[in-house]
Order: C-alpha cells, then sequence, then structure tokens
C-alpha cells in the first residue's frame, strides 16, 4: 500500500511542486495564524486593553519600546491587530483553498490521461477480462476520488499536522509559562486517546471503500450492459430480472458507504470528548491554581486548535485511506504487466510488403490455468493466398486470426511476416498492413467520408470514389441527402447494418493492406445485402493474404485453401475437394451446412 500511495504521489504530484509548494505555504501560514497567533494573542495582545491597574501586561515587559507609545496608539495598535491577523489568516486560507482545487485538477486530468493511454495498449485479454462499465467507473468515478484525496492530501494532511503543532508549541509554552506541568502530562494521555481510534478505524475505511468503488463498478456494467441490450431485455421480457440485478449491485454499494461512514464519522465525536475532558481538567486545574482569566482563556485557546486541528487532520486521514479503495482499483490498471511490449530496437519490414505468413510451433491460452486455444499450429501461408478457418464453435479459429495482428502473443512459438518474427517490429507497423473486417462494422460517429478516411488520411478524391465503388457504398450515397459527407451516427446507427458494413469495406479497401482478415463479415445481413457485400469482400481479398474465419460455408468460396479447426489443432490442410474427400470433421461441418441451407 505504502509503495502504491509514493508512486502516486511521486508520478502525479511530483510534477506540480510548484503549485504544491504554494499549497504548502499557504497551508503554514494559514495554520500558524490560527493553532499559534490566536492563542498568543489571547494572552499578550488582550491584556493591553483590560490591564489591571499597575499590573504592565506581558507585551509591555517583553518588548519595552511599546512603553514609549501614547496609551491611545497601544489600544488602537492592539484592537487593529486581531483583524490584521484574521485578514492574513483568511487570505492565506482561501490561496490555499483555491490553489488546492487547482492542483487537484490538475492531476485529475493527469490520472485520466495516464489510466486512459493505459487502456490503449492494455493486452486485449486484460479488457475482455473486465467488464466495460467497470473500467468507464475506473476511469471516471476512481480517478475522481483520487483527486479528492490528494487535494486533502495537498491541504488538510499538511496544514493540519502543523495547526496541530504550532497550538502544541503554544500550549505547552504557556503552561511553562504558568508553571501547569501536570497538565501537560495529563493531555498528552488525552492526546493519545484521541489518536486511537483515527489509527484503528482507518483499515476498515480503506477496505469498506474499495468494496464501494467495486460494486460502484459493477453498477456501472449493469447499467451499460442494460442500455446496450434493450432491444433483447424488452423481447425476452427481461425488466424485472433487469430491476433485480441492478438493486442487488445498488444495495451492496449502500451497504459498503453505510459502513464506510459508520467508521468515518465515529473519530468526530470520540476526539471531541475527549478534548471536553481534557478542557474540564483545565478548568479544575485552572481554578486550584487561580489562574488568570487572560492565561485560561489563552490555553483554552491552544487547546481547542490542538484538538480541533487533530479532528481535521483524522478526518483528511480517513479521506485518505478511503481512496486507498480507488488507488488499488487504479493500480490494477497501471501495473497490469503489459506483455506486447514493442521491441526496444525494432527491426522494419523490407518494403513493399507482401503478407508471407508463417506460424512455427505455435501454442496459445489465454491464461496460465485455462486450458490451450490453440496448440503446435505450424503452418506457412504465402502471400496473396485466400484461407478459409473452419472448425467447429471454440475450435480456435478467431484465435488464430487474432495471433497475426498481435491482439495476443503465442505462449510458445512464433509468427512471422515476410519471415521476419512479428514480435521484432513495433505493433504500429504490422498492423499498419492488415486489415480487418468483423461481424459488426464499427463506424465513429463521424462522416461516411471520414469514416472512409479512417482508412487512408491523405487519400486522393480518386481513390475515395474507387473504394466508395468496389465497396458498393455509391448506389445507397444518392438515398442520402448528405451523400458521402451525411453523418453516420453513433457507432453508425443512421445506417442499416448492409450500410454500415459497405462503409467499413471501403475503409479497408483504401486502407490497402497487403493482409485482410475477415472474421463473419456477412453473418449478420440479409440475402441481396449478403451477396452484394460477399462480390464486395471476393474484389477486397483478391491479391491479398486472406483469412476467412468462416462459420457459414457460402463465405469462404473464394478460398484456394482451407485449415481444419479441431480443439485447437489444425487437423487437416487442402482444397475444398481434396478435404471434403478426406476429413471427415470437414464432410461433416459442410453436409450439415447443406442441409440447414437446402
Ligand atoms: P472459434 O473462433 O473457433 O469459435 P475461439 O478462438 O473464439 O474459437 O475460442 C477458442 C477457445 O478459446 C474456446 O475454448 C474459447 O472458450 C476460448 N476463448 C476465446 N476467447 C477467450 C477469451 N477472451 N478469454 C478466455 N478464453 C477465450
Amino acid at each position: 500500500m505504502l509503495n502504491r500511495t509514493l508512486y502516486f504521489l511521486r508520478r502525479f504530484l511530483l510534477p506540480q511542486w510548484l503549485y504544491f509548494g504554494i499549497v504548502i505555504l499557504t497551508g503554514l501560514v494559514a495554520a500558524a495564524s490560527s493553532g499559534l497567533g490566536i492563542p498568543l494573542m489571547i494572552k499578550f495582545v488582550f491584556p493591553l486593553v483590560f490591564r489591571s491597574p499597575g499590573a504592565p501586561p506581558e507585551l509591555l515587559t517583553l518588548c519595552p519600546a511599546l512603553e514609549h507609545l501614547a496609551p491611545a496608539t497601544i489600544l488602537l495598535l492592539a484592537c487593529g491587530s486581531l483583524p490584521a491577523l484574521f485578514l492574513i489568516r483568511g487570505v492565506a486560507q482561501w490561496s490555499n483553498a483555491y490553489m488546492v482545487n487547482y492542483l487537484g485538477i490538475r492531476i485529475l486530468e493527469d490520472l485520466r490521461m495516464t489510466i486512459f493511454r493505459r487502456v490503449q495498449e492494455l493486452p486485449l485479454s486484460f479488457l475482455e477480462r473486465e467488464k466495460k462499465g467497470d473500467i468507464l467507473s475506473r476511469i471516471t468515478s476512481d480517478t475522481a476520488n483520487v483527486q479528492n484525496i490528494l487535494g486533502t492530501i495537498a491541504n488538510d494532511l499538511i496544514k493540519q499536522p502543523i495547526t496541530c503543532a504550532s497550538a502544541c508549541a503554544a500550549f505547552i509554552y504557556l503552561l511553562f509559562s504558568t508553571g501547569q506541568g501536570l497538565l501537560l502530562l495529563v493531555n498528552i494521555l488525552l492526546i493519545a486517546l484521541a489518536a486511537w481510534p483515527i489509527i484503528i478505524f482507518g483499515k476498515r475505511i480503506s477496505n469498506r471503500a474499495l468494496q464501494a468503488q467495486r460494486s460502484n463498478g459493477a453498477l456501472n456494467s449493469v447499467l451499460q450492459q442494460n442500455l446496450e441490450t434493450q432491444r433483447e431485455v424488452r423481447a425476452y421480457g427481461m425488466e424485472e430480472r433487469q430491476i433485480r440485478q441492478f438493486r442487488r449491485v445498488a444495495d451492496g454499494i449502500c451497504t459498503a458507504i453505510i459502513k464506510l461512514v459508520k467508521y468515518q464519522r465515529g473519530i468526530i465525536p470520540i476526539i471531541e470528548t475527549v478534548s471536553s475532558l481534557a478542557l474540564a481538567f483545565l478548568l479544575v486545574r485552572g481554578r486550584q491554581a487561580g489562574m488568570s482569566l487572560p492565561d485560561f482563556m489563552a490555553i483554552a485557546g491552544a487547546l481547542f486548535f490542538l484538538f480541533d486541528s487533530m479532528k481535521r487532520a483524522g478526518n483528511a486521514y480517513n479521506r485518505f485511506n478511503e481512496a486507498q479503495g480507488s488507488l488499488h482499483r487504479l493500480a490494477e490498471i497501471l501495473f497490469t504487466p503489459n506483455p506486447l511490449r514493442d521491441p526496444e530496437q525494432p527491426q522494419h519490414l523490407s518494403q513493399p510488403v507482401r503478407g508471407e505468413l508463417e506460424l512455427r510451433g505455435v501454442s496459445f491460452r489465454y491464461s496460465p490455468e485455462a486450458a490451450p486455444a490453440l496448440r503446435d499450429i505450424d503452418v506457412h501461408i504465402p502471400a496473396g493466398q485466400i484461407v478459409g478457418l473452419v472448425g467447429p464453435s471454440g475450435s480456435g479459429k478467431s484465435t488464430f486470426a487474432g495471433l497475426i495482428p498481435r491482439f495476443y502473443d503465442p505462449s510458445e512459438g512464433s509468427v512471422r511476416l515476410d519471415g521476419t518474427d512479428i514480435r521484432r517490429i513495433t505493433q504500429h507497423e504490422l498492423r499498419e498492413h492488415i486489415s480487418l473486417v468483423g461481424q459488426q462494422a464499427l463506424l465513429f460517429n463521424m462522416s461516411i467520408r471520414e469514416n472512409i478516411l479512417l482508412g487512408k488520411a491523405d487519400a486522393t478524391d480518386d481513390e475515395l470514389r474507387r473504394a466508395a465503388e468496389a465497396a458498393a457504398v455509391t448506389p445507397f450515397l444518392s438515398q442520402l441527402s448528405g451523400g458521402l459527407d451525411s453523418p453516420v451516427g453513433e457507432g453508425g446507427n443512421q445506417l442499416s447494418g448492409g450500410q454500415r458494413q459497405r462503409v467499413a469495406i471501403a475503409r479497408t479497401f483504401i486502407r490497402n493492406a497487403p493482409i485482410l482478415i475477415l472474421d463473419e463479415a456477412t453473418a449478420s445481413l440479409d440475402a441481396e445485402s449478403e451477396h452484394d457485400i460477399q462480390q464486395a469482400l471476393d474484389r477486397l481479398a483478391l491479391g491479398r493474404t486472406t483469412l476467412i474465419i468462416a462459420h457459414r460455408f457460402s463465405t469462404i468460396r473464394a478460398a484456394q485453401r482451407i485449415l481444419v479447426f479441431e480443439r485447437g489443432r489444425i487437423i487437416a490442410d487442402g482444397s475444398h475437394d481434396t478435404l471434403y474427400a478426406s476429413c471427415p470433421l470437414y464432410r461433416e461441418l459442410y453436409d450439415r451446412q447443406g442441409i440447414a441451407e437446402s
């Protein structure tokens, strides 16, 4: 926990040292003017006003120069010093609060950017394992929580202990100057008594806070999933079930927060009771020792600031513990080891990239404890070959295709592109040469033109037109008032599934990468769209190394070669005719689908 906290302080607080320095300085002035300034003022300055006949006030004995001033001037100075002190205190407190917030906002931005950047490079296996809503909640709610706490560290965890220390200094000085050593002893015991719950509750608070933040993440994922699947929820009458699930998670948050508040608020009454004991004892001793009112008031003032700052510091410490829950969840993202690092000295592929692929001795598991999703794969795919990947569901086809753009690295063996191990080149360079078309074309909330140009930002108008034509985008443009500049809506929801897929294919055409991976690109389309898009895909595949993950045999009619997968192994490799004659699994899959489609 300490290491993690130190990392966060070093990484996010240290770069802001200048603002942090101003926070400490203003905090110091505000704290000293309260903890030290007010008790000493009561002791030294007030007696200048209420002086008893014949007894020189202490300030006059400490500072004889004041003797020569006219009594009216002394009175004016004495009365004026109070607003002056409060002015200094007020300005310092305001600047302190302003700078703390400024610092907090800068830190929040830095923290969010760091986490977001990290999410872009995290292994897909991590992102697939975690729920999207939970990751969202870490980036928004947990970072805001940490911002809060870093603000508190910068403010109260520094200002309050300083106030406490200065009040302590004033307190000790006042006790010794009035000969009240016993009061010091008693108060040391009382301070220890007040500090005890702060320490005890700390751990419980951080546990409950972690629980609350986890439930918060779970709530977000339930909500996100619910919003994404509204059609299914209504079609299957799942509303009540979803409400129950939401309530269960929301109840979890309530329970954790209620427990959190119980401990957080617990220290305040304890410290207040202890401080009233200290005051009562001071009254008794003051009376016994015949203490003067200014002495009593000064010591009581110091006591007040001592316990009050302790209470506030304890509160800040609680909040610090509360943020530990969020720090823990952010650390899971920040410290997740990334096995997919780029090499220190990357090689470059020789140009032009041909797209020859070779997998040697490849095995792969999604996690060390999982069964291998791929085993002993040895396959060579010459440049420009169109290959169909066939096999029962869960046999490893998508995993195989995912190894080519390095979404995962093989647990054993290597993948080579044009003879170079793909771990020796940067992921950016590798992925520049690969295009993917999946089942659901994902478009960004921009115009059709901008979506196509994502494939090649500097494409000419002529290239754009040719890509739109080849992908059969042109025919439906006339139905849209804005043509190529029509917006597609969030995720492309203003277009039909077939239109979205065509735009995605146009993007792939313009990208012109030598390797193409098609994963069920026509699965969710109606027969007419499927026909047009299949033709567009056939044109796209021409001359490229193409892997077609086929759940339906109609999608691999252009394949020159077919790899048959079963339980993570390639059990047969050849043309349709050879496989149909020699591979019983292939024949069975083919015939079964023939029956299903007829
Ligand atoms: P196919 O594409 O042939 O249907 P996959 O390659 O998707 O098969 O899956 C192969 C095996 O790996 C299956 O047992 C599947 O459960 C497992 N698997 C797939 N994706 C993941 C994942 N993200 N995490 C863990 N296991 C996975």
